[in-house]
Parts: C-alpha cells; structure tokens; sequence
C-alpha cells in the first residue's frame, strides 16, 4: 500500500531565521549553576563509601570528593580532583550523558528524588580554574623520550597531557587545522557555545612538552612503520574518518547529506545564519547525530525535521533523555521504519520512501512489504561511522583488527608491539568523549611503564 505525498517544490536556503533567533537557539543548553545553586546541590550529596557515581564514570572521577570541595569553597581542588582523572572534565561536564552514567547511578535517582546535578557541579568547579587561568599540573623531570600521538581529538590529547605530566614528550600529528577532534568539529554547537573546545585544548597543550603538528595524516604524509621506528612509542587515536552509507541507489543527488560534515561545517561556521537549510528534513538514525543534526536544523529554522529510524525507540542508541529533548525542540520521530529508495527532480531530492519494519520469529529486522514516502528538501545521513581504512592501509595491513577496528587489550595495547590505541577507532568502546579520555589516560600510563622498563 503506497501513500505519496504532493510534490512541492524544493527549498534550501539560508537566513530561515534571524541571526538573534539563530543565536538565541544555538544558546547554552545547560547555563551554569550559580555559587548558591552549587552550594545547595552539594548539600544534596550524601558523599557514598564506594560511591556508584564513581563507578558509573568511565574515568573514574572521585566525585564526592569533588563535591566535597564545592562544598568547602575550594573550588581549585575539586578542579584538580576531576582533571586529574580526566583532563577534559570540562567538556565533558557539558557533552556526557550523565543521566546514564553517573546521575542514572546516584543513590538519590529515585522515584520521589532526583540525583544530585553531579555534571553541572563539575561544570561549576572547572569553568572556575578555566576563567582564572589556573595552571595546575605541571611536568615531572625530562625523561628524554618522544612519544607519536595520531590524532589530536579527546583521545590523543589525554594521552598526550598524560604523558607531559610524566615528563615525556609528545609529538601530535593531526591532519586538520585545529586540535579537539569531535570535540572542535562534531559535538552540537549549543552544547559547548563559546569556543570551550579551542579554550580547553590551549588549557592542555598549556603543560608544556606537546609539539603539534598539523596537517599531517598518518597513511598520507607517514607512515606507521616510520613512526615506530623514530619514536620511542605510538599511540593511534585516529577515531572514525568514515561515513556509513544508507546503501541506495541515487545516494549522490544533491541534498542527500552526511550529518557528521554539515555539523563539522555548522560548528566553524562564523555566522550560522548563511548556512543553507532545508524546510522539511529527514534524519535517517537513531544515535545522537542523529539526534543533533535533528536538533540543529530545527535551530536553524527548518519547519519540518522528522528523524526516522528502522528500529524502535528503546533500540535507539540516544539516550531516552535526548529523545524526549529532540522531541521538545519539535523534532518528530518514526521508528519502525528503514528507507528503501531515494527520489528526485533535476538532480535534487524530493522524498525518501520506506517500507515499515519489525521484528520477525527469529528477532531478525524485517519489512513487511508496506511503504510510505516522506517529502524532504534535505535528507541527513546519520546511521553510524566507520575508521577509513582505505586510507590507512599500511596501518590495517599490520595491525590486528576486531569488527573493522583496532583490537587493544585492557591496557590499549595493539598487537604491535610499542604501538597503543584507543578512543573511536578501537574496538569494544561507546563511543563517548569520556571513554576516549580515559584510553588516553590509561594508554599513557602503560606506556609510562613500558618506557621504565616495566611493561
Ligand atoms: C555528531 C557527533 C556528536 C557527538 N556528541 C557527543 C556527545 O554529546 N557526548 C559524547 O560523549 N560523545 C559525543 N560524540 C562522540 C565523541 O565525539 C567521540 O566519541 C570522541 O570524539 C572520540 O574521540 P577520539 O579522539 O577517539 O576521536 P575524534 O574526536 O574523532 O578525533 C580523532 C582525531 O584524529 C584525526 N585524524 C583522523 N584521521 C587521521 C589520520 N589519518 N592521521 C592523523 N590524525 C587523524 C582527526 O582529524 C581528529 O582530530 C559525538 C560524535 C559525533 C559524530
Ligand atoms: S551517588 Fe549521589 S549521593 Fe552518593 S556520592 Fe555520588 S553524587 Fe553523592
């Protein structure tokens, strides 16, 4: 049974809003606690012995111990206690999903409470020592080794600050003009307004002992052999380069768009208001760039944003609490649904058709032969990324690879030896800005071990 929709005429253009209602939208998501409302949700904290919080936090941050210090006013120790665990504590007080990481663990998360804003309290602590412009670590004695780093994203900068501070020195090779990785190009823009990923990589870089050298992609311009045999150790954080495609014919006419660049062209955009945007758009995916690019373009002023995805809601890997805010930036969603073929007109899209899914006997995703078109002026390609091997051969051909990426043990160690991974592009992760943080962390620390001796 098919039901087509009228054909309209497509249209893109930019200013669909003001440049105020542009930067209106794009505001903080989550605006800062003031000292009264840190004060009194540290008050709240019921400062657990083997506290849940901390061992929901993939970098394990001792929370009620940061809390503790809000709570006595010293807020450059509760600093010192978050970045110590992990260096970007700042981002991720704004881009975790703590409501399920260490909020969904807090032993207030009940029924008749709510768990203490442990984020918002760790956003409080950092953009202390951030604005004030406080150093607080500084390098141990020169040891005289030089570490290659592959990738200047979450990952690669936590390696990179953990190795300064134990007094290596680390070389970051990274092909793009600016350091951050996701953090610079990918995480949506009112998550972190206000150049937060540039201020906080100048924080890091701020150790000392961390050369930078930009436009330089490993597989392009060297090599990993190379790398391995110039360095005492290499650590690869290349993350996900790649697009997963929706496998469909007509995937190339224009306005058929991969979310990750237009939210990479979004985020350096200096005015948002010229960027061109769709009046009704789809987002084909069900994680959170979908849930962003979603968001965004709603942002933007698109009239119509539909995410549609070929499982159902609880399947989705964005968190029910990112639904529910896409929803309430007037996002619609459709589950139960995977696209079958892309239609348009002088080269344009016009509409995407689906056939509706569920799940057979086996549990396999089937269709069951029933479609609908959707009308699009923009259609967001949003199902997932991949590491871009093809342009990484030499690497793939000697390092072992579990599901397309990098196999590490509990230590990040590759199967080469002197060559760790982590973040992204490793196998077994989440694929969160914490998680990459702390492979960097506990990579540096093994190659620590390794460079004494030790491992
Ligand atoms: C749109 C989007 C939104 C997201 N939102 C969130 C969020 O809200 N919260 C959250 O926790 N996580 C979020 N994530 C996931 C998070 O951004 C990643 O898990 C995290 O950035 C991974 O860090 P990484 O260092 O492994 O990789 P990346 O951040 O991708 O950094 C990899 C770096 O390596 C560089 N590189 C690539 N190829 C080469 C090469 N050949 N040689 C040298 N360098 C190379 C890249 O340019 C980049 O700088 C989001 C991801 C996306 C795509
Ligand atoms: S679980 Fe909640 S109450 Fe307990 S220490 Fe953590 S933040 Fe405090």
């Amino acid at each position: 049974m098919k039901d087509e929709p009228a054909k309209e005429a497509s249209d893109v253009r930019p200013a669909r809003l003001s440049a105020e209602q542009i930067a209106a939208n794009f505001s903080d998501m989550h605006p800062p606690l003031t000292p009264s409302e840190a004060i009194i949700d540290a008050d709240r904290c019921y400062f657990c012995y083997d506290a849940p919080c901390t061992r929901a936090c993939p970098t394990g941050i001792d929370i009620p111990g940061f809390i503790q210090k809000i709570r006595s006013g010293n807020l450059k120790g509760s600093a010192h206690t978050i970045l110590s665990e992990n260096i970007m504590g700042g981002m991720c007080a704004r881009v975790c999903p703590t409501e399920v990481l260490c909020e969904e663990a807090c032993v207030r998360n009940t029924h008749e409470d709510r768990p203490v804003r442990i984020g918002l309290l760790q956003r409080y602590a950092t953009d202390a020592v951030f604005e004030a412009r406080t150093p607080l670590f500084a390098r141990a004695a020169a040891t005289g080794k030089r570490i290659a780093i592959v990738g200047g994203g979450p990952a690669g900068l936590s390696c990179a600050h953990r190795l300064a501070m134990l007094g290596h020195d680390a070389v970051v090779f990274e092909p793009k003009a600016k350091l951050g990785g996701l953090n610079e190009y990918g995480i949506a823009a009112y998550k972190t307004p206000d150049d937060f990923a540039g201020r906080e990589v100048e924080f890091i870089l701020g150790i000392g002992g961390i050369e930078v050298r930009n436009g330089v992609a490993l597989g392009r311009d060297v090599t990993l052999k190379t790398l391995r045999s110039e360095y005492d150790a290499v650590f690869l954080g290349f993350g996900l380069a790649g697009v997963n495609g929706l496998g469909l014919a007509d995937e190339k006419l224009e306005g058929v768009v991969d979310a990750v660049d237009y939210i990479a062209q979004l985020r350096q955009a200096p005015d948002k208001s010229r960027l061109p945007v769709g009046r009704r758009v789809i987002v084909i995916g069900g994680g959170m760039t979908a849930i962003d690019i979603a968001v965004q373009s709603r942002a933007l002023g698109a009239d119509e944003v539909t995410i549609v995805y070929r499982r159902g809601q609880e399947q989705m890997n964005a968190s029910r609490y990112e639904q529910e805010f896409a929803q309430t930036r007037g996002v619609n969603v459709r589950t139960w649904s995977a696209p079958r073929k892309l239609s348009g007109a002088g080269g344009r899209v016009r509409a995407v058709e689906f056939e509706h899914t569920r799940l057979s006997a086996d549990g396999k995703l089937t269709g069951t032969g029933q479609t609908y078109a959707l009308e699009a002026d923009v259609v967001f390609k949003a199902i997932g990324q991949n590491v871009l091997w093809e342009r990484l051969a030499d690497t793939a051909e000697i390092v072992a690879l579990s599901k397309e990426r990098i196999a590490v043990d509990a230590e990040r160690k590759t199967s080469l030896a002197g060559v760790w991974a982590g973040g992204d592009c490793v196998a077994g992760g989440d694929d969160l800005t914490v998680s990459a943080v702390q492979d960097g962390k506990v990579a540096a620390l093994s190659i620590d071990r390794f460079l004494k001796g030790g491992a």
